[in-house]
């Protein structure tokens, strides 16, 4: 799970971390009283879950409270590579001498984690580790050993930070540790005119396997950015949204998976993942429709069930029941085999429903499904 800017800053600050004051808020009026509070001019900053704020426009320097509000006003609702801003924060610049870029990341193949480190961070570092990554130094760090003063020591050489960074660099390591991180990056680390080192930036990412204890972010708002995803996850469903057209729900990870594959060899692109699981009830099937029919993407849904310890007269039962309540405007193609597939498609035959239609394979309902959602425009009123 990553953590907002304004939440790594606040565990940088717990592990003593320097980072500038700051406040954070939804409201272009409040902007200009927390600008007057911290007095001066202030930094507005988008708050959202991707990088290249600075180069997208997500900061902005204002002089006074006024400049301030216009800046959260101009910054509140941009849309960030995808990503809605819906929170600024304010805080007080600093006068940049120097910015450095420093991340600790868990480095999965070697099976250790990673220091990495340059002297010349900032918004170009991207571009600087492309066109010359001599600039940028990777260390191994030893897990059960850590950043020791002496480790930090030899991670500013490496990279020709100044010493003072090694004090900062023992505390990141801190912030990973103790606060069960994979990833804790800042970029820009600062030397301001006054000689301090600041992190001006933050991303931390946290390890799921960790949420049980990490329950402090663990909020809905924090896990899923995307509004179904979020409703998935409340019903219990395994959901992930993609941007095809062709909804997919099947029961078990790997024929979902071939789902994709069958329905993207059609020439269409599924909408989303969706595992209906084994051992699912007519609740779940119903719940798991009326997510994947919110999908304003959406053009045709497959349901592509093969009856194991779900029986396909359950899952039939459960579309009938949705079909109550969501009144669907989308066709549905229904691929039903395995345990009591005769009784399951006896039930869908009863119902007769207009939209749903059922399918022998799952190669002949996917080819059904993609021609239907990409001929949906035709078939609109
Ligand atoms: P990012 O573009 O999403 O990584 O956002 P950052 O928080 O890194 O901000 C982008 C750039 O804005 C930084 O590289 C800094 O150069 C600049 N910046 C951010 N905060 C301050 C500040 O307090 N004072 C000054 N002078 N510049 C800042
Ligand atoms: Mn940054």
């Amino acid at each position: 799970m990553d953590l907002y800017e304004h939440q790594a800053r606040q565990l940088f600050a717990e592990h003593g971390v320097l980072v500038p004051p700051a406040e954070v808020t939804d409201s272009a009026e409040e902007a200009r009283r927390i600008a007057r509070r911290l007095g001066g001019p202030v930094v507005v900053k988008a708050q959202v879950k991707t990088g290249g704020r600075g180069k997208a426009g997500g900061v902005g320097l204002a002089t006074d409270p006024a400049a301030a509000e216009d800046a959260a006003r101009r910054i509140l609702g941009m849309d960030i590579k995808g990503h809605m801003v819906r929170t600024v924060m304010l805080a007080q610049p600093v006068e940049i001498e120097a910015e450095f870029y420093v991340s600790y990341v868990l480095d999965r193949a070697a099976g250790t984690f990673l220091a990495i480190a340059s002297a010349e961070g900032g918004m170009e570092i991207e571009e600087v580790a492309a066109a010359r990554p001599e600039a940028v130094a990777r260390i191994p760090v030893d897990p059960a050993e850590g950043v020791t003063t002496a480790v930090a020591a030899r991670i500013t050489e490496a990279a020709g930070l100044p010493a003072q960074c090694v004090d900062a660099l023992v505390r990141l390591w801190a912030v990973l540790v103790r606060e069960d991180a994979v990833l804790v990056e800042v970029n820009p680390l600062v030397r301001t005119a006054q000689g301090q080192i600041l992190a001006l930036d933050g991303k931390v990412t946290l390890d799921d396997n960790a949420r049980f204890r990490q329950t402090r972010w663990a909020t809905r708002e924090a896990t899923h950015d995307d509004p179904l995803e979020a409703e998935a996850a409340a019903k219990g469903l395994t959901y992930v949204k993609l941007d095809g057209e062709v909804g997919v729900i099947g029961n078990g990870a790997g024929l979902v998976m071939s789902t994709l594959d069958v329905v993207a060899d059609c020439g269409a692109r599924p909408a989303d993942f969706l595992d209906i699981g084994g051992g699912a009830s007519a609740r779940t099937m119903a719940d798991g429709l009326n997510v994947v029919l919110a999908d304003p993407g959406v053009r045709s849904v497959l349901v592509n069930v093969f009856g194991g310890i779900t029986a396909c007269d359950a899952v039939a039962d459960g579309i009938v029941r949705a079909l109550d309540s969501v009144r669907p405007t989308k066709p549905i193609v229904v691929r039903l085999d395995g345990n009591n597939a005769a009784r399951g498609r006896a039930l869908l035959d009863e119902r007769a429903h207009p939209l749903v239609r059922q399918a022998a394979t799952m190669d002949d309902a996917a080819h059904q499904a993609a021609r239907l959602a990409l001929t949906a425009d035709a078939n609109a009123s």
